[in-house]
């Protein structure tokens, strides 16, 4: 006997995240420099991190001998949302507030309702909890409202959306989102997953925000990791009514952000002219791409993100053909879209650089 046969089966059942490949990973693979390697494959900001959170991280390296106070962070999240701070909950990467939603709403005899082809960590964090996932057949590769309001079922707890979404890159806009959420009963969470949301021109941008006084069942995330550029730091955070974010709070562990993350956070939200250059960079980024992708003959999925996802005939052999170039790009195999590869927008010369490695591959 051992312990393995008592594990749960629904753990058992769990299908492991597959992130994108690590450069250190393709480096010792291939016997490659770690710095002839392009990785464009888990949405980084290619300009690295803000400068004032550089500065921030630095001057907090004397104190890491201390557990961490969140109390700033709140306090800055609080005032740049016009909320107050009992309404935040901060997490070790927004992955880490998802779960702590699930924890709260789900187990198993309840269910969770999801796109197809959302953010692969909504099935999860669902099927952890022993919760059952409920899938809504996807529309031109997005959230299609009317097949998610008729995945729910009685035992529905919480529905997971992710806009703009990733890996599709897709979004729903504001009167088609808003209506949605209207339409789902009051007592099942809405967890609105707003990862990109910064890549979004002003006048698409949704005050999401804003609608938790209309929605009590609202939770809305955000995370430090995409156009601040602290996904190695791993801070993201949910804002909700206090009654919900109080009871997140009861399952998050004590100190989940480290010091730096907390401090770095803090100088990223002020660093405006860090987030206004990056934003420029993946307009012009995406164009290039979208550009490139069209001379290639490769139908994309016009994207809201700072990624972009492309057929390719015979992908798993063009991602290898990439690969062998130094190029890390992202299959979609496990998101059942074996056709597709999605490439991050980087720096001009390197989306060039992917273009003609794409080039090649495809012509080898
Ligand atoms: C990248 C991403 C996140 C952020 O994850 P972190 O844990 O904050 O790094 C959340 N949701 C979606 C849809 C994402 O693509």
């Amino acid at each position: 006997m051992n312990p393995v046969s008592h594990a749960l089966p629904y753990i058992c059942g769990i299908h492991p995240y597959v992130p994108g490949k690590p450069i250190t990973q393709l480096a010792r693979e291939f016997g490659l420099a770690p710095d002839s390697i392009l990785k464009l494959a888990s949405n980084e900001n290619p300009l690295g991190m803000s400068p004032k959170a550089r500065q921030a991280v630095t001057a907090a390296l004397d104190g890491v001998e201390r557990y961490p106070d969140q109390h700033d962070l709140l306090a800055a999240l609080a005032a740049h949302h016009g909320i107050r701070p009992e309404q935040v909950v901060l997490g070790n990467g927004s992955n880490d507030v998802l779960d702590l939603v699930a924890r709260v709403f789900l187990c198993s005899g309840r269910s969770a309702v999801m796109a197809q082809y959302a953010f692969a960590v909504y099935p999860l964090v669902t099927v952890a909890t022993g919760a059952e996932c409920l899938v809504a057949p996807a529309r031109h590769f997005g959230h299609d409202p009317h097949a998610m309001r008729a995945a729910l079922r009685p035992d529905t707890r919480v529905v997971w959306i992710a806009n703009p979404n990733n890996p599709t890159g897709t979004f729903l806009p504001q009167t088609g989102l808003r209506d949605l959420i209207a339409a789902i009963p009051q007592d099942v969470v809405v967890v609105l997953d707003e990862a990109y949301t910064e890549y979004l021109p002003l006048a698409e941008r949704i005050d999401s925000i804003a609608w938790l006084d209309a929605f009590p069942n609202l939770v809305v995330t955000r995370t430090f990791s995409k156009i601040y550029g602290l996904a190695g730091l791993r801070i993201g955070y949910a804002v909700a009514r206090p009654e919900i974010a109080e009871l997140m709070n009861r399952v998050r562990q004590p100190f989940n952000v480290g010091n730096l993350g907390l401090v770095a956070a803090i100088a990223a939200l002020g660093d405006h002219l860090f987030v206004a250059e990056s934003y420029d960079l993946n307009r012009r980024g995406m164009e290039e791409i979208v550009a490139g992708l069209k001379r290639l003959g490769l139908e994309h999925i016009p994207s809201h993100g700072n990624f972009v996802t492309f057929v390719a005939p015979d992908a798993s052999r063009v991602n290898r053909r990439l690969l062998e170039q130094a190029v890390i790009v992202r299959p979609l195999g496990g998101y059942g879209m074996p056709q597709h590869l999605r490439v991050t927008i980087g720096r001009e010369a390197e989306n060039q650089r992917f273009l003609a490695a794409l080039g090649k591959a495809l012509a080898s």
